[in-house]
């Protein structure tokens, strides 16, 4: 790397609260740049979890309604869902943003005050923050990076989407899971984890193993809005962050070998 890229992936660390900077030992030629961005002490410590555990399943059998639509129409469907009560209160429904052809799916839990004013996922100081845990593994919002929610609407006063609230809305974004066909999920937080994988459980335990949704990689790291309050869990997002560059490389390399 260079002295610049150096001093900025220094900063970008320092910005999601990790120190001291951790240095690659070695690297894969081929994602040198990104593999640039993970301490060695951090992939090292996930080699013996490389293995995938046992086949996680969704609790959603299909997209019920929303089976087959397509970008344009599961879009307008979103937009004038009232399926949930969540519907009483929002401002506007956020229904997602991003690469729609992308490897990197980040799934949050839903919408907060910032987000149902703009419509948008993960603005404000969350989503500040996710946009460096993105560029700290040499990603970007809306370049092979898609982010969803859980529930589209807010829930009043930012509380948790109720189960019923969350299966309501699971449809829509199985169906955008189904039109990305992403290499890998990573789901931001509880919320996200245990509606995605259909089974309750903590972070620390889901935390640094391949699951599955639907057949597709997917790993649990924090939710960037609980990162800002928990100083001391960055340490290990920034193991997560590492982890998924780690197993994005070996997905690509699995797709590379069996052309
Ligand atoms: Fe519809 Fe989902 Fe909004 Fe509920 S949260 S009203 S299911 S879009």
């Amino acid at each position: 790397m260079t002295d610049d890229q150096n001093m900025r992936r220094d900063e970008l660390l320092k910005e999601i609260g990790i120190s001291p900077v951790w240095r690659l030992r070695v690297a894969p030629q081929a994602a040198a740049e990104v593999a640039a961005f993970a301490p060695a002490a951090a992939l090292a410590a996930h080699e013996p979890e490389v293995a995938t555990t046992a086949p996680t399943v969704s609790r959603n059998a299909d997209a019920g309604p929303v089976a087959g639509m397509d970008w344009p129409a599961l879009k307008a469907s979103v937009a004038d869902c009232r399926a949930c009560v969540l519907h009483q209160k929002r401002n506007k429904t956020v229904f997602g943003i991003g690469d729609e052809n992308a490897d990197w799916l980040f799934v949050g839990e839903g919408p907060g005050a910032d987000e149902d004013a703009q419509g948008e996922p993960f603005v404000g100081q969350a989503g500040k923050l996710l946009d460096n845990m993105l560029s700290a593994i040499a990603l970007k919002r809306g370049a092979n990076v898609y982010i969803a929610n859980i529930v589209k609407c807010r829930p009043p006063g930012n509380r948790n989407p109720q189960p019923e609230e969350a299966e309501a809305c699971s449809g829509y974004l199985q169906r955008q899971i189904e039109l990305i066909q992403p290499k890998l999920i990573i789901a931001l937080g509880k919320v996200a984890a245990v509606n995605l994988l259909g089974r309750d459980a903590s972070i620390a335990s889901l935390r640094g193993q391949q699951h599955l949704y639907r057949g597709i990689p997917l790993l649990v790291t924090y939710h960037p809005a609980y990162l800002l309050r928990a100083l001391s869990d960055k340490s290990k997002a920034w193991e997560d962050l590492c982890f998924a560059v780690e197993t994005m490389q070996r997905l690509q390399s699995a797709a590379v070998a069996a052309i």
